[in-house]
């Protein structure tokens, strides 16, 4: 049973968005193209309160892209965005979301950050998406999005931990900082989660 998961592909994380990835519109259209060949598609939204604990403008004194401690772990601090029920956190307009079987949404508690599809970053709450996967059977699961070497890139290794086979779709996703996402997919390739194309598919 192959899975796709689709990771943030919203309007604040496209070029013209609050925090934009270089290109994130361009994965749309092969999203698109690649979703009939699965048996089950998903999708994530960021969906955060306006006074979510990852932006800078609710800490006095702090600057965006500023580094904090929350819960013991390292917080980057980001520009508002993805507020819930606003134009920024809706999907980007051209994405087809007709196959999507259920939508996962992540950061719905103001005082802690989700990346990750599944867990929080302090691994703190569930999603239930593991679960929800197992339930429907999904064997091989395959993960695009944005931003690859945040959301997308915390999805993969909480799925490939919870003992899911992983295949990142490397065209059907952007990296924020792509000179980061190098070391990240080397990281990836080392335990044993694919890399391909949405050609290759
Ligand atoms: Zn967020």
């Amino acid at each position: 049973m192959k899975t796709l998961l689709i990771i943030d592909v919203q309007n604040d994380f496209m070029p013209s968005g609050s925090l934009p990835v270089a290109h994130g519109d361009q994965i749309v259209p092969v999203i698109n193209s690649i979703q009939n060949k699965f048996d089950l598609v998903l999708a994530t939204q960021d969906w955060h309160p306006k006074d979510h604990i990852s932006f800078a403008s609710n800490h006095n004194g702090k600057s965006n892209f500023d580094v904090i401690e929350l819960h013991g772990q390292p917080q980057t601090l980001w520009p508002d965005h993805c507020v819930q029920g606003t134009e920024g956190a809706a999907f980007h307009p051209d994405l087809n979301t007709e196959k999507f079987e259920a939508i996962f949404r992540k950061g719905t508690v103001i005082t802690i950050d989700s990346y990750s599809a599944f867990f929080d970053n302090g691994h703190l709450k569930s999603t239930g998406l593991a679960g929800y996967l197992k339930e429907k059977g999904t064997t091989e699961l395959f993960l695009c999005g944005l931003a690859a070497d945040i959301c997308v890139y915390f999805s993969i290794i909480d799925a490939y931990n919870e003992g899911f086979n992983c295949t990142f779709i490397e065209d059907a996703s952007k990296a924020l900082d792509n000179e980061a996402f190098e070391k990240l997919k080397n990281h990836m390739t080392k335990k044993g989660i694919k890399i391909m194309t949405s050609e290759s598919l």
